[in-house]
């Protein structure tokens, strides 16, 4: 429960697969987005063509996988996911390119983190459907021509700062997912609960909504622990369950997590409130500075505990205030 990241085993994998929707009629929350995708593949599907390249930013957890499954399933098209990490050579894009199918939706996540020389490759092959292989080293190398079959590229990143211009300007569109609001993570709580056959009351299911960071995939995972308390402790999943199941996972009032506290409670209490740097703030809590980047901080921001400075992070009042410590203006709010 710790973080939004990944889900941790097979059995969880399983079951978040299973709650994804798969329409976009189905797909809570995100109105924009949902509609900005929609034209995009009503165009392709009168012009009988693959949509266009798509971007999909935003924080760990708020759907970007499930709508790049909803384009491949709504355009009719087979699927095919990787990731950035896993493209570490520009040999490895070249073998996956080469072996799509015409029209195949190919699933990029994290596709900051691809290596350098793949990217490049990726430039050509999203414009013209076509790619350089080189074959040699040194003087003798030669390049040979590749055709491929159109595709559709999804790409995901928690960092959209970081994609290079070139390659985000051949994205026809990017979609920038938000935080979920409290009603709308009630439907993804409510859709969710019907399906794993949880009977969860109005205030329980509220609860759950306001305590999941914005975010439908701890939502989801809430929802499963509370369900987890109730069959262990033969009661029900009420407002009662929710309350002791999220102590018990360090889950606080707000929703914020044991990283999340960890982060403003550093500083708060050891950097006097800031401003502090981002690598500075991550060694004192013993994370990467990419988890806090992509992971703590948009939250925080969000909800107004924490400001970005040009030298640095700041608490605000209101952080003092959740964490019962004293404003330095002698303000407890
Ligand atoms: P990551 O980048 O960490 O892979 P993600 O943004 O791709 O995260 P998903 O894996 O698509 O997130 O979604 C996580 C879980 O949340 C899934 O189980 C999915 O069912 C659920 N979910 C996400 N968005 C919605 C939504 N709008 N409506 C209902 N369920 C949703």
């Amino acid at each position: 429960l710790r973080d939004t990241g990944t889900p941790e085993d097979e059995t969880e994998l399983a079951i978040e697969g299973a709650l994804r929707p798969s329409s976009l009629a189905e797909f809570v929350g995100q109105k924009k987005v949902r509609g900005q995708l929609q034209l995009l593949l009503d165009a392709a599907r009168i012009q009988q063509r693959p949509a266009d390249h798509i971007l999909l930013s935003g924080p760990p957890g708020l759907g970007k996988t499930t709508l790049a499954m909803i384009v491949a399933h709504e355009s009719g098209r087979p699927l095919r996911l990787s990731s950035g990490p896993a493209i570490q050579h520009a040999g490895d894009l070249a073998a996956l390119l080469s072996s799509l199918t015409p029209g195949e939706v190919l699933f990029i996540d994290e596709v900051h983190r691809m290596a350098r020389s793949a990217e490049e490759m990726l430039y050509l092959a999203m414009e013209d459907f076509r790619i350089d292989i080189m074959v040699g080293k040194g003087a003798g190398a030669t390049s040979i021509p590749l055709d491929l079959a159109p595709f559709t590229l999804v790409g995901a990143t928690t960092r959209s700062g970081l994609l290079p211009n070139p390659l985000r300007d051949r994205f026809g569109f990017t979609g920038h997912l938000e935080y979920y609001d409290p009603e709308e993570l009630e439907r993804v709580v409510e859709r969710s609960a019907a399906m794993l056959g949880v009977a969860l009351p109005p205030q329980a299911r509220a609860e759950i909504a306001r305590r999941s960071r914005g975010t439908p995939r701890i939502a989801n995972r809430l929802l499963r622990r509370v369900r987890d308390y109730a069959i262990v402790h033969r009661t029900d999943a009420d407002e009662a369950s929710v309350a002791a199941a999220l102590e018990l996972y360090d889950v606080d009032s707000i929703g914020l997590d044991r990283l999340d506290r960890a982060v403003l409670d550093a500083l708060v209490r050891r950097f006097r409130g800031g401003p502090v740097g981002l690598s500075t703030l991550a060694v004192a809590v013993g994370e990467e500075p990419e988890t806090i980047e992509s992971v703590v901080e948009p939250y925080l921001v969000r909800i107004g505990f924490m400001g970005r400075t040009p030298r640095g992070r700041v608490a605000t009042p209101e952080a003092y205030a959740h964490l019962g410590a004293p404003h330095p203006d002698g303000v407890i709010r």
